[in-house]
């Protein structure tokens, strides 16, 4: 129960939990529509999945190699367009035109196997981004020793210039609060009437309209505090790869945003960036990281460095000194689904007052909060599009640093490439 009294809280149409793209994207077509919101950050913007991701704004590509429209492909393959839009500040969506672009395109290569090639065949259907043919002297140096480049018009953005960006269109409706504080409020049919938490020294009271979670796997908490208990949270774990240059600019790691298919699997998804030193960096995904759910770090280093080698044809540079490599685990949170599989679309649902959101992509952040907003009530009489006057003296959340920033244990290449220094490899915590 909460202490206040409903009568001294701030009237809000809508509290949203989580500052990852869910809740950014949200809180701005909210905004642009109205209503008066703020948005509570527990800890740093995008921390966890958003900060943690490749950045690759998917058009349903990787869903149809099997051949055929899946639901999943379905459901994304407008958000390209409109991310490109967001990303060029155009009108009618969030103004994400600050952020930093890892790439326009993705690069999408196979192996010169039979199952590749047929995987390449099958990628082409019904979707609005389609793989164009590049011709031999248009392939990236790095691509040089495999069966065959396409380019894919999916961009790819840094995840923490995004959120940065996007951050920096509501600075005064984002308060940092402290999770344990959170007191809800629920009246006898169960709505959500009454929120408090503390930010700093500052406690806070809101009557909320509506309470948005878009907090990842905070949701699972915030739902039982609702009262929420169906349908549940499943949790999808990925272990991911990162390998980055021993020094600045050394050159053993080249600028690469894309997915080597083979079959109908995304083999490995190569993402780039460069780090506060000046170091390009690797982001590793896809079917290797998958793979690697339930390996040791040190397991999973060995097999992500023949994969990766396999992969581009011929990388010898990566078994060397020259390269460090490391892991990182991260949870996906999603909705429920029968045997765990990744949901096809995002997943918004409504009881009484509460919102729960989960995108499945973060390139299905828009058609999220398009499906948030169709469920909101009119804007309050109290709301004028502006955030709530009485946040003056709260904690503003920072935005998360990248896994590679936080990462302190690395390995150089050529400990992984050698068999008999399986002890020697440290795992990155
Ligand atoms: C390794 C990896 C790579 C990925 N790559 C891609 C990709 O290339 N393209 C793509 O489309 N999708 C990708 N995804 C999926 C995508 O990252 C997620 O679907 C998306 O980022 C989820 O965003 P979110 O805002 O819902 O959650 P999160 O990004 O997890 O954000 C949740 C926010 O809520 C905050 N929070 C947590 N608990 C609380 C609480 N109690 N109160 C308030 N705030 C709270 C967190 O600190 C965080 O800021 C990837 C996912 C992973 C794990």
């Amino acid at each position: 129960m909460l202490n206040a009294t409903n009568s001294d809280a701030i009237a809000v149409d809508a509290v949203i939990f989580g500052g990852g793209v869910s809740g950014l994207w949200t809180l701005d077509v909210l905004h642009r529509a109205g209503y008066r919101c703020v948005l509570l950050e527990s800890a740093a913007l995008g921390a966890g999945q958003t900060v943690g991701s490749q950045g690759i704004i998917h058009g349903g590509l990787k869903y149809t190699l099997a051949g055929a429209l899946t639901r999943s492909a379905e459901a994304i393959r407008d958000m390209p367009g409109v991310w490109r839009d967001a990303l060029a500040g155009k009108p009618g969506q969030p103004d994400a035109s600050a952020t930093t672009m890892r790439s326009e395109f993705c690069h999408l290569w196979r192996t010169g196997s039979l199952g590749s090639r047929l995987g390449m065949v099958g990628a082409r259907v019904g979707l609005r981004v389609k793989p164009q043919r590049l011709p031999r002297e248009r392939w990236p140096a790095v691509l040089r020793g495999v069966g065959g480049v396409f380019q894919l018009d999916e961009q790819v953005v840094s995840p923490p210039s995004f959120v940065e960006s996007l951050a920096a269109l509501h600075p005064d409706a984002l308060v940092r609060y402290d999770a344990e504080s959170l007191r809800v409020n629920r009246d006898e049919s169960g709505t959500v009437d009454a929120l408090s938490c503390a930010s700093g020294s500052t406690r806070l009271r809101f009557r909320p309209a509506a309470v948005v979670l878009t907090a990842g796997l905070g949701n699972a908490t915030l739902r039982e505090l609702a009262g929420i208990q169906e349908p549940r949270m499943q949790r999808r774990g990925v272990h991911m790869i990162l390998l980055r240059e021993a020094d600045p600019g050394n050159g053993a790691v080249a600028d690469l945003n894309g997915h080597c298919v083979d079959g109908n699997k995304t083999r490995v998804t190569v993402t780039s960036d460069v780090d506060t030193h000046g170091r390009r960096v690797w982001q590793v995904g896809g079917q290797v990281s998958e793979d690697g759910t339930d390996m040791p770090s040190e397991d999973l280093l060995r097999h992500a460095l023949r994969e990766v080698k396999a992969s581009l044809g011929d990388a010898p540079q990566l078994g060397t000194d020259a390269v460090q490599w490391a892991t990182y685990r991260l949870d996906k949170a999603e909705v429920t689904t029968a045997g765990g599989l990744r949901p096809d679309d995002a997943f918004v649902e409504q009881h009484g007052n509460v919102v729960t959101c989960w995108p499945t992509k973060l390139a299905l952040a828009p058609r999220l909060a398009e499906r948030v907003l169709a469920l909101m009530p009119k804007p309050g009489a109290e709301s004028d599009g502006v955030p709530p006057p009485d946040l003056v003296s709260c904690e503003r959340p920072v935005v998360a640093s990248p896994p590679w920033e936080t990462c302190d244990r690395w390995t150089p290449g050529n400990l992984i490439a050698c068999d008999d220094a399986r002890s020697a490899i440290p795992t990155c915590s």
